[in-house]
């Protein structure tokens, strides 16, 4: 199997580092991720200046893929256009140091880039370890308990172009407590901006670390992994809402 390993935290990032180690025995592994962290770039693609592509080798100096100077989406659209010379089977995208959950997946560069390679109708996965900052990430847990969740959705023989996004329980919550099919949360968030003073003198505001949902939809993703338990969320990237549009159908539109 031909798999395409990317992220948002950059190629250097543990995440991707450790994944990739559990991934190695499950196919032939490329990496094209982004040469800095890139988190919360969403689906944002690079126009306006090129993308400056560097091979780099992993600690044995054996080839581990491409650092890209752009985006995950520009990561896998050029990996998919231009670098890799063969079609990859599947695409994933992670491990992410922080969960995607609810409306995050709009924000998410990790799940942006899966989302990519979907548009090119390749089953791809996003996998994101939810974290208690400041507490440290064991990413080489997260990352065996990642392949443990990609061999039960390959088990499932997902159709070509297949989209996941995957997140995995708070590890300080200890052993996950299973595995749950569910949708994403859209019950409301709060958050709130820090506002200051910079050095001279110009008003700031600073995105706070209180972001979250306070009362997650019961049976989503948010709720169950506050429960512990690991979450499987199949996307899709039509936003076309098909309740709606069939009862506007039912109207005459004149211009
Ligand atoms: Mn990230």
């Amino acid at each position: 199997m031909k798999i395409l390993l990317t992220n948002d935290d950059g190629i250097y990032a543990p995440g991707l580092q450790a994944l990739r180690r559990e991934l190695l025995s499950l196919g032939e592994v490329v990496v094209v991720a982004p040469a800095t962290e890139q988190s919360a770039s969403g689906h944002s693609v690079t126009l306006l200046t090129p993308l400056i592509v560097q091979e780099v080798l992993d600690d044995e100096k054996k080839f581990l893929g491409w650092a890209v100077e752009g985006r995950p989406a520009d990561c896998v659209k050029l990996a998919l256009v231009e670098l890799l010379k063969d079609p990859p089977d599947l695409i994933i995208s992670g491990l992410n140091a922080g969960g995607n959950a609810g409306i995050n997946v709009l924000y998410s560069g990790t799940v942006a880039a899966a989302i990519e390679g979907a548009f090119f109708r390749k089953t791809a996965i996003a996998v994101s370890q939810t974290s208690g900052r400041p507490n440290p990430i064991d990413f080489q847990a997260g990352a065996k308990l990642a392949r443990r969740v990609i061999d039960r959705i390959l088990e499932s023989e997902p159709s070509t172009g297949s989209l996941f996004n995957v997140n995995l329980p708070k590890q300080e919550l200890g052993e996950p407590k299973g595995l749950k099919v569910l949708p994403q949360n859209v019950a409301v968030y709060v958050e709130s901006f820090v506002k200051n003073t910079d050095p001279r003198g110009r008003t700031y505001y600073w995105l706070g670390n209180d972001y979250g949902c306070p009362v997650p939809h019961p049976h989503s993703d948010e709720d169950a992994l506050a429960e512990g338990f690991v979450t499987l969320t199949p996307l899709q990237f039509d936003l076309t809402d098909h309740a709606k549009l069939a009862e506007m159908k039912k109207r005459t539109w004149e211009l």
